[in-house]
């Protein structure tokens, strides 16, 4: 809308490729996945010349700051990703075509399986997971819990298994991007992730369902090189902060004024981001060390070792394998399950525990799966 542009339903509504749509049955689709036509800053700039020229449509007053007008307009996967692609797939398993949803019992399975989930998300993550036929109230936090870490295991032989394939393929390309290390070393390989996501979906839940949300995961290994990572140009940071400010409403009565009186009460500002120290409790003390292996913090110990690092004591896994193999290896996203019988206490120093995990127990096996997108 502020660039003065087609918007999604119209015949060229990708605002990052030329892709001409598909009308099909209502809607406007965009199935192609190869040798697409990237716009840029230059072409775009040069289009709007010629509309200002044939005083054709009014122009974006952006045009006039020194900005791309294709790059740093960034598709925010906030909404295109969890609020779209994954919602979107929820609400069909639930109650979607009869070919693609799952019965009532495996909707309450896995809504059992979610709950028994509660008690392993540890408290970076600002919401649990909840019944699957809440669907409709979910929020974006929850539907990305949902795509880059629970889905995985609720999901695994209850869903169809073609459908489960296809489901892993997004949420490994999608948890890829959100890592600015995984993010710029796997890119290609996410890109052609998404390509197959995208071309397999209209096969799956017909040709209808390749939408211009779904085309656009195309577009996010781009946004992600360009930006470090996808939490780098999301919109989870400017949610997350109106949900602080909500929270310092108390009245109905002059909001804004609440809201400003108690910003300059803080002692500094609510945005400052406190240095994560290893917690001994859980949820809160799964961790993953740099060299694949997990472990579970107990203690902190007096002594620290040669270069001054903390010792800490941990329950530490040592025998790790992949949490699973398809699409990929999961031992790259740091998705790992290990033997209990197998665990050893051992003293760690603290700069070895590199990533926070979800650790999930189930009867014969333990899942760590690294936390990957940003916590503020
Ligand atoms: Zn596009």
């Amino acid at each position: 809308m502020v660039k003065k542009i087609k918007q999604y339903s119209g015949y060229y509504g990708c605002d990052k490729c030329t892709q001409k749509g598909t009308w099909v049955a209502g809607r406007m689709t965009y199935p192609e996945v190869d040798n697409l036509t990237s716009r840029s800053n230059d072409t775009f700039r040069a289009e709007m010349t010629r509309r200002q020229e044939n005083e054709e449509t009014p122009v974006s007053p952006f045009l006039s700051l020194p900005l791309d007008m294709v790059e740093q307009f960034p598709i925010d996967y906030m909404h295109q990703a969890c609020l779209g692609v994954m919602k979107k797939l929820l609400t069909v398993w639930v109650r979607g075509d009869r070919k693609v949803r799952m019965s009532a019992g495996q909707i309450s399975n896995v809504t059992q399986r979610l709950l028994s989930l509660q008690k392993a998300i540890p408290s970076c993550f600002a919401r649990k997971p909840r019944h699957l036929e809440d669907i409709d109230r979910w929020k974006a936090t929850e539907l990305r819990q949902f795509a880059v870490y629970t889905g995985k295991i609720v999901l695994k032989g209850i869903l169809a298994d073609q459908l489960y394939d296809h489901f892993m393929v997004f949420s490994v390309a999608l948890s890829l991007l959100l890592c600015p290390t995984l993010a710029v070393e796997h890119n290609a390989y996410s890109k052609e992730l998404m390509k197959y996501f995208i071309e397999k979906t209209g096969e799956l839940y017909g040709e209808h369902f390749t939408v211009y949300n779904v085309h656009s995961m195309l577009h996010l290994p781009e946004e992600a090189l360009a930006f470090g990572s996808l939490d780098a140009c999301s919109g989870f940071p400017f949610e997350n902060y109106l949900g602080k400010l909500k929270r310092l409403v108390r009245s109905g009565k002059q909001p804004l004024t609440q809201v400003v009186k108690r910003l300059v009460e803080m002692p500094k500002s609510p945005l400052s981001v406190k240095a994560s120290k290893p917690k001994f409790k859980r949820p809160n003390n799964a961790f993953i060390l740099h060299e694949g292996k997990c472990c579970e913090a107990i203690e902190e110990r007096e002594e620290s070792d040669d270069s001054g690092c903390q010792m800490l004591l941990c329950k530490l896994f040592e025998k790790t394998e992949p949490l699973f193999r398809d699409p990929r290896d999961s031992r790259i996203l740091g998705c790992f399950k290990v033997q209990s019988r197998h665990a050893v206490m051992k003293l760690i120093p603290e700069r070895q525990l590199t990533r926070q995990a979800i650790m999930v127990e189930k009867r014969d096996e333990t899942i760590f799966l690294a936390i990957l997108h940003e916590q503020r």
